[in-house]
């Protein structure tokens, strides 16, 4: 009985955990690395075909990205998941397949010209049309069980449409272990879902920890102070420019823009347009205004059941085509425009943004994480008065507020609660997907409240029934004057390389206990290997 770790490890993206039971292979995730998280590629340090379920807690792609690279490489068995996550995913993995095959085209096209070698896309949209038959929907608190000595049970998690915690009874040769998986933990009072629940019991935890070294900011009503700034800003003439995320925040400022509307909040344009302006989003608040029953809290469970559209309104306007998108910056009738990337990296928002940043008439209002390093680090920081966007100079005259309040994840007080909820205190808690080091400082308050923890190095291998730690793994950061920072990129064949000695030393832990003749000979073998390639 192993755990092992293949993602988010010391890290905040890539989330992917191994287990192993009976000689069945689960996956819980199989998220995508993005942005810094990128140590390894996206490769795994294992066959695909070896797998024979994956768990998913969350439609989110640093949960789920990788799954059409999975079923690519071999992957053949069932994906569980939760019913809003089966649709959530259905949008969200076409999406992302389509981001790959188009940066893919991109790189190809610049590497051909400097007579490199072509670009291949980590996986194309047919990969993920093959993931979806391979899916099977489940609800919260069902009991599911999904090969002999593995039964699993979905728990609201809070944190997005569908999300939830995994708990994972196991049993192999008369022992018995309980696992439980956090996901990503929302927050309290999100729109539209319920707040996060609780597990009480289980042997083995292994939590995420994304702020698991801050606080929330000071609460305040966000649908008061959003009407405020679409009161004061349009009938100056400006718009009201909000970067969001697509699945998941847009819906929650549609959520709130109806209520303002509803409690006639903006005094002096009652009727304000408001153009969702992201193929993804809309697609996606469509899921979200289907049939959704156990999946709602109660407020929105009762406007649903009122006839009330939680998320529709007079004068919302969904925009679809780019040329239509274009034709918004012509328009100069004051509205307020909701459209992605919610970090402002990429996607249409930075044409709204060279719009509307230098007129000071106009708004921008953030509401969610914003990286280190992307467009909107640099507008909510306010370290600029002008930015570049298609290569012109845009001056930043408008005003920018920062709803941090808005955020889907658990702070350190709400992780906190969650994992001391357990009882007893489970045997081990893993902390997981968080920065380097707030995976580290989080594990150091949980030793601190008499938990035993650690933050597991990427591909460790950790045994279950004796607590041995079969293989270490790699820290992917290392320490450079003080200060962690991402290791330096290696070539795409050498870190092919690392992984296959990744594998090795699973395939050694695999055969462990195994003929003494059988290991003489595998160690032999691994011997002369690396005398032959010793440099
Ligand atoms: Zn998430």
């Amino acid at each position: 009985m192993k755990l092992s770790f293949y993602g988010a490890a010391r890290e905040v993206t890539g989330s992917c955990h191994g287990v192993e039971a009976n000689g069945t292979r689960v996956l819980v995730d199989c998220g995508l690395q993005q942005g810094a998280d990128n140590g390894f590629g996206q490769s795994f340090p294992f066959h695909a075909g070896d797998i024979d379920y994956v768990i998913v807690t969350h439609a989110h792609i640093d949960h789920s990205g990788r799954l059409p690279l999975l079923v690519k490489q071999g992957f053949k068995g069932s994906i569980y998941a939760t019913e809003p996550t089966c649709k959530l995913l259905g949008i969200m993995l076409r999406d992302s397949a389509n981001i790959q095959e188009a940066e893919a085209g991109w790189r190809a096209r610049k590497q051909r010209r400097s007579g490199d070698e072509d670009v291949q896309p980590l996986y194309t949209a047919a990969d993920a049309e093959k993931v979806f038959p391979l899916l099977v929907p489940c609800h919260y608190g069902e009991m599911i069980d999904i090969c002999d000595g593995i039964r699993i049970r979905f728990t609201d998690a809070g944190h997005l449409l569908g999300s939830a915690y995994v708990e994972m009874w196991l049993s192999e040769n008369g022992v018995d272990k309980k696992l439980a998986f956090s996901g990503d933990i929302g927050a309290p009072d999100h729109p539209m879902i319920c707040d996060p629940g609780y597990i009480s019991d289980a042997d083995f935890v292994v939590t995420e920890s994304t702020y698991g070294d801050r606080s929330r900011p000071e609460a305040f009503d966000t649908i008061s102070e959003l009407a405020k700034i679409i009161d004061a800003t349009l009938p100056k003439g400006g718009n009201v420019i909000c970067p969001a995320f697509a699945v998941g925040r847009t819906q929650d400022l549609l959520y709130y823009i109806r209520e303002i509307k509803k409690r006639g909040l903006v005094k002096q344009c009652p009727a304000f347009p408001v153009y969702l302006d992201s193929p993804l989003a809309s697609k996606a608040t469509k899921i979200y205004s289907g049939e959704l029953l156990g999946y709602l809290d109660e407020e929105a469970a009762a406007l649903v059941s009122a006839g009330v559209q939680p998320l529709s309104f007079d004068n919302l306007y969904f925009v679809e085509t780019s040329d239509e998108s274009k034709l918004l910056n012509d328009d100069r009738t004051p509205k307020v425009i909701i459209s992605s990337s919610g970090m402002c990296d990429a996607g249409r928002i930075r044409h709204h943004l060279k719009h509307n940043l230098w007129r000071q008439e106009c708004a921008v209002v953030f509401t969610g994480f914003q990286a280190l390093g992307t467009l909107g680090r640099i507008l909510v920081d306010g370290e600029t008065s002008r930015v570049t966007l298609f290569g012109e100079e845009i001056a930043v005259r408008c005003q920018i507020f920062n709803f941090r309040n808005m955020s889907a994840h658990a702070d350190r007080e709400d992780l906190l609660k969650w994992i001391n909820h357990f009882d007893p205190k489970p045997e081990k808690v893993f902390v997981v997907h968080g920065e380097h080091e707030t995976c580290k400082s989080y594990t150091a308050r949980l030793i601190g409240e008499g938990f035993k923890a650690i933050a597991p190095k990427y591909s460790s291998i950790h045994d279950l029934i004796t607590g041995e730690v079969l293989f270490e793994g790699r820290d992917l950061m290392r320490r450079t004057e003080g200060e962690y920072v991402a290791p330096q990129r290696d070539s795409a064949i050498y870190r092919r390389l690392v992984l296959a000695g990744t594998r090795l030393i699973e395939v050694i832990t695999r055969n462990r206990g195994g003929a003494n003749k059988d290991l003489a000979k595998f160690a032999d073998q691994i011997d002369a290997l690396a005398a032959k390639w010793k440099r």
